[in-house]
C-alpha cells in the first residue's frame, strides 16, 4: 500500500490519539522516580558529615525509600518539592519529615521482616509507608482525627495491607498489639512516655526525638535489653512538631 502525505498524517495521528498508553502519565512517573533516585543518592546515601549528619547506607531502608512515591504523601500543590531536602507541611499545622530523617531513623531501628513495629504520629502516612517495606506490620497512632482518616484512606487506596491506623494519643501507646519490636515517635514529648517503654519487647529499640516545645530536642534510642533492662542514648539533635495530649 502506497502512503500519500495525507493519509500518513492521519495515521499518525490516529495512532496518537487512539494509543493504548497514556505517554503523559508515563513520563510523569518516570520524573518522579528520577527524582526519588536523587534524593536517594544525593541527600541519603551519599551525605557527607554536616552537624553529625551521615550516610544511610543499609541497602534495604534505601529500597524502600526508592520504591514509596513520597510525592502522594503531600499535598498535590507541593509534588513538584516533594523530593526536596526538606520537611513539608501536611496541613493542621503538621509536616512530613525531611527524607534523610526518615530513612536515618528506618535505619536505626534495624527493622526486619518478622518485627512488629509501632508508630506514634502517622501525619501524612509517609513514614509508615517506609517502614511496612522493612517489616511484617506496621500500627500507627495518629492524634488529629482528619489527619489519620485521611492518611488511612490513602495506604489503603495505595494498597497498604501491613497498617493500621488508629486515632488516639500515641503518649498511651497501642496495648492490645503490644508488645513491639521497634516504636517510632515522629512528634516531641518532653519526656519518655513510660506506656511506650512497657510496650517494647525485650531486646527491643525505640527511636523518638525528646525535648521541650522551645528546647534543642535530641533524637534518643532507647533499648530494652532480656531482662528488661532499660538504656538512652542520644543520637542527633533534631526538630520535631511537639507531641500533644488531649487536654
Ligand atoms: N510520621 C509523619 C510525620 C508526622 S508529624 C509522616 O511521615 O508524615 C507528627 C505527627 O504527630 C502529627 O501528625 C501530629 O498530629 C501527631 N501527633 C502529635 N501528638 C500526638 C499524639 N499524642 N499521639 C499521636 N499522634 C500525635
Amino acid at each position: 500500500m502506497k502512503l500519500n502525505f495525507f493519509s500518513l498524517h492521519a495515521l499518525l495521528i490516529g495512532m496518537l490519539l487512539f494509543s493504548p498508553v497514556n505517554e503523559s502519565s508515563y513520563s510523569a512517573e518516570d520524573k518522579y522516580q528520577l527524582e526519588r533516585r536523587q534524593m536517594v543518592t544525593i541527600q541519603i546515601d551519599s551525605r557527607h558529615v554536616s552537624d553529625g549528619r551521615v550516610g544511610v547506607k543499609t541497602e534495604s531502608v534505601l529500597e524502600a525509600m526508592l520504591q514509596v512515591p513520597r510525592h502522594r504523601f503531600v499535598p498535590q500543590k507541593l509534588w513538584s518539592r516533594a523530593y526536596m531536602d526538606s520537611p513539608l507541611p501536611i496541613g493542621y499545622d503538621q509536616t512530613i519529615s525531611q527524607p534523610y530523617i526518615v530513612a536515618y531513623m528506618t535505619e536505626q531501628l534495624k527493622p526486619k521482616k518478622d518485627y512488629k513495629a509501632l508508630e506514634i504520629g502517622t501525619g501524612s502516612g509517609y513514614q509508615a509507608a517506609v517502614l511496612s517495606k522493612l517489616v511484617s506490620h506496621v500500627y500507627t497512632i495518629e492524634i488529629i482525627e482528619e489527619l489519620g482518616q485521611r492518611a488511612k484512606k490513602l495506604l489503603t487506596d495505595m494498597k497498604y495491607k501491613n497498617i493500621s491506623v488508629k486515632i488516639g494519643d500515641g503518649y498511651l501507646g497501642w496495648e492490645e498489639n503490644a508488645p513491639y519490636d521497634i516504636i517510632i515517635v515522629t512528634a516531641a514529648p518532653d519526656h519518655i512516655p513510660p506506656p511506650l517503654v512497657k510496650q517494647l519487647k525485650p531486646e527491643g529499640v525505640m527511636c523518638i526525638p525528646v525535648g521541650g516545645r522551645f528546647q534543642v530536642q535530641n533524637l534518643t534510642l532507647v533499648r530494652k535489653d532480656k531482662d528488661g533492662l532499660v538504656r538512652t542514648k542520644r543520637i542527633m539533635p533534631v526538630r520535631f512538631v511537639p507531641l500533644t495530649r488531649k487536654d
